[in-house]
């Protein structure tokens, strides 16, 4: 189909794990494996590659980046978890969130751990990093991957985040949180799938109950007494998952408010909300993706009446 052509050439983005390895040594090994190292892309353009051409991402900097299709599974830098196989847009939460070295971080919803082992690393493997997902299957994955990429300040819980308990005493320096709950996965150009208008009933019911989850996720993640900042993020393109989760939650929680995101960042969330970031296929050469990073306010300010 036309949108599994358009997936079929997005560029391979190849994360560096700095657990393991530097970019640098990265780049190195490949070009020494045939491959061509073109320097720092400097826009959009340059992601655009091919042969054996690759670059480094113009943002993300331990991102480099592949023409479409590129094969990694077998390659040892992915084996040896050296690298990590991963959507430029899934980089951005833990970017964004970016917890320092020794901070206490809740990942929400973390399975398979993508995200988790890219906060990881942010934490050079320092701190706590308190990790839930309620499914054991993906639970296993990730235990594989994060055992494969070096990640140690992890605590896996086979658990419901929404009855994580905000007050309980392990909890009490956690300053950061991920949430990336499940979502519609309507961003990812591979399962895009335009329903037939029967189906639309269907569709917008299974969107007003995720966002209604999405929603409860947020507001729980609030309640996190020492909390600073909270990174929000779905791979799904519809506004009732995305900026209206995000407003419903502002409007309850008038302590918080979003975080400008990256100005050079050509796709913003949909207005009043653009302060958050969007992401798609042609704008930003990724799967469709959205982010929203939310803090508390400091100060006097915060009190309302
Ligand atoms: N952050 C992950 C990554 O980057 O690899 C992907 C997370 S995926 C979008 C959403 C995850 O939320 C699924 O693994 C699902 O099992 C989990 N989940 C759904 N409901 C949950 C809940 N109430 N508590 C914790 N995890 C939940």
């Amino acid at each position: 189909s036309a949108q599994k052509l358009v997936g079929d050439q997005l560029p391979r983005y190849v994360r560096v794990n700095t657990l393991k390895t530097t970019a640098e040594d990265a780049v190195d090994y490949l070009k020494r494996d045939g491959f061509c190292y073109l320097g720092q892309a400097g826009r959009l353009e340059d992601l655009s590659l091919k042969r054996k051409d690759f670059v480094r991402d113009m943002l993300v900097p331990e991102l480099l980046v592949f023409p479409p299709k590129t094969e990694f599974h077998e390659h040892f830098l992915y084996k040896a978890g050296h690298v990590i196989l991963q959507d430029k847009a899934s980089c951005l939460p833990a970017y964004l969130l970016n917890p320092p070295p020794g901070s206490h971080v809740i990942d929400a919803c973390a399975a398979p751990g993508n995200k988790t082992s890219h906060l990881a690393a942010l934490m050079e493997n320092r701190g706590k990093l308190f990790a839930f997902d309620l499914d054991a299957k993906r639970l296993a994955t990730m235990s594989t991957l994060l055992l494969r990429a070096g990640v140690t300040c992890q605590q896996l819980a086979h658990q419901d985040f929404l009855k994580v308990d905000p007050d309980g005493p392990q909890f009490k320096d956690v300053e950061y949180i991920l949430l990336d709950p499940s979502c519609s996965g309507s961003g990812m150009v591979c399962l895009r799938d335009d329903a037939s208008s029967a189906d639309q009933e269907k569709v917008q019911a299974r969107l007003a109950s995720l966002a209604s989850f999405q929603l409860l996720c947020l507001n729980h993640g609030l309640k996190f007494s020492r909390l600073k900042r909270l990174v929000y993020s779905t791979c799904s393109i519809h506004s009732q998952e995305n900026e209206e989760v995000v407003a419903a939650c502002l409007q309850q929680n008038p302590d918080f408010r979003l975080v400008p995101l990256l100005a050079q960042w050509p796709e913003r969330g949909l207005e009043p909300l653009t302060q958050c970031l969007r992401a798609s296929t042609t704008k930003t050469r990724t799967h469709g993706f959205f982010v929203a990073l939310l803090e508390r306010h400091t100060g006097a300010g915060s009190k309302r009446p």
